[in-house]
């Protein structure tokens, strides 16, 4: 007896088999779902009469050989137990309506909202075995009174950048299409816009992963352990290793770090972040980064300095901002992202990020964290 999710894709348009399958592929639910797809008469009777059991058959109403009221009706026969979903030109509000009432159970547009939203809907059921009942109760919003601001802020970042992974992954699909398979038509010069297309697709599908990235950031549960620096130090400089052998730049620390209660992977990300800059901005002089420590009262502060082409004042800010960038950044890699969060992983340890620096005189990057008492004092016995 076959487990897993089963689809009939009852349409002759292979561009939107591919599609959906692709989105499919991309939710986690939805991979292990197998998708048939049945383009003319013979084979979608061929796939009514098998032995698969479909959880699901989708209808394009737009069927060459048959008209879909028929193709419902032979799907309700033979598949009583199957939920259908006809795919249908928008804006036709009596055609749901003659939909509905003749057994399907939803409705769609013809096109890519609704592409998406079907393979939302399989991936759903999918992720809930095989129940399929529609009633699911609507999940009820917990109002929190008490949320503020920053809360609804970083919920609106978290829903922005999820969201709009599918229909973006849509859109470079699309492209890849026309990329594929529309060579000759599209010529020279349509050739040429396609590949900015395709570039600039590529970049915002980047600026939505630091986006995502950035948010989870905030959500994620942080694992604080004491976490010895020196340690973390050497290991980002080991990831660095080759590009510091190649442009000839050192990283050294001042003296022994001393080792804090932090969460290790975000500390490790911090710190990464801070030297591929201070790599990333570097003057002709050749680089040397310095990383030092320092007490003060209940909270260490850690210096990451560099001799690179420094920051004019008025940039120093705006730079832990999302997606900012000063002026001299646009010749190197990036999308401004890192900072924002570096400040975000010293925020979730309490602390604060800054930066003292002037342009071509390198920069010092100072972020503090505070420490729990009692093994504040012990990390000053220590050092
Ligand atoms: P990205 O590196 O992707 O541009 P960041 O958020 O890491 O994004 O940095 C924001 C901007 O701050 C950079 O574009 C650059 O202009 C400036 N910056 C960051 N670190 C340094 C540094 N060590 N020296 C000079 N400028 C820097």
């Amino acid at each position: 007896m076959d487990t897993g999710t089963s689809v009939l894709f009852v349409s002759a348009s292979a561009a939107d088999e591919k599609v959906l399958s692709i989105l499919l592929a991309g939710d986690e639910a939805g991979v292990g779902v197998r998708l048939r797809t049945a383009a003319t008469a013979q084979a979608f009777y061929d796939a009514l009469y098998s032995e698969e059991s479909y959880q699901v058959i989708v209808l394009d109403d737009q069927q060459p050989w048959s008209d879909w009221q028929s193709v419902t009706t032979a799907c309700g026969k033979s598949r009583p137990n199957a939920l259908q979903v006809l795919l249908t030109d928008s804006g036709q509000p009596e055609r749901q309506v003659a939909a509905l009432g003749a057994g399907i159970a939803a409705v769609y547009p013809r096109n890519s909202a609704g592409l998406i939203a079907l393979a939302k809907l399989v991936s759903r059921l999918a992720a809930r075995g095989h129940s399929f009942s529609l009633r699911q109760d609507p999940q009820a919003s917990e109002a929190d009174t008490e949320a503020d601001e920053q809360e609804d802020r970083e919920k609106l970042v978290y829903a922005v950048s999820h969201d709009l992974q599918d229909p973006l992954q849509l859109a470079r699909r699309y492209a890849e299409i026309l990329n594929e398979d529309f060579e000759r038509e599209l010529g020279d010069s349509g050739s040429k816009v396609l590949e900015h297309l395709q570039f600039n697709l590529g970049r915002t599908q980047d600026m939505l992963d630091e986006l995502l990235d950035y948010s989870r950031l905030e959500n994620a549960p942080s694992d604080r352990r004491p976490v010895d620096l020196n340690e973390l130090l050497d290991e980002v400089t080991a990831l660095y290793k080759l590009t510091l052998d190649e442009i000839g730049g050192s990283i050294t620390s001042q003296q022994s770090l001393p080792t804090l209660v932090v969460d290790r992977r975000q500390f490790q990300r911090l710190f990464q972040n801070l030297i591929g800059n201070a790599i990333k901005f570097r003057s002709d002089k050749p680089l040397q980064v310095t990383v030092r420590s320092q007490r003060v009262r209940n909270e260490w502060r850690i210096g990451v300095k560099d001799n690179g082409i420094g920051i004019a004042e008025e940039d120093a800010k705006r730079i832990f901002g999302m997606f900012e960038r000063a002026g001299s950044s646009e010749d190197q890699p990036g999308n401004g992202m890192g900072l924002a969060i570096c400040k975000r992983i010293v925020q979730n340890h309490g602390g604060k990020i800054w930066v003292r620096s002037s342009p071509g005189s390198g920069s010092v990057f100072i972020f503090s964290v505070t420490q729990p008492d009692d093994s504040a004092e012990e990390l000053e016995d220590e050092n």
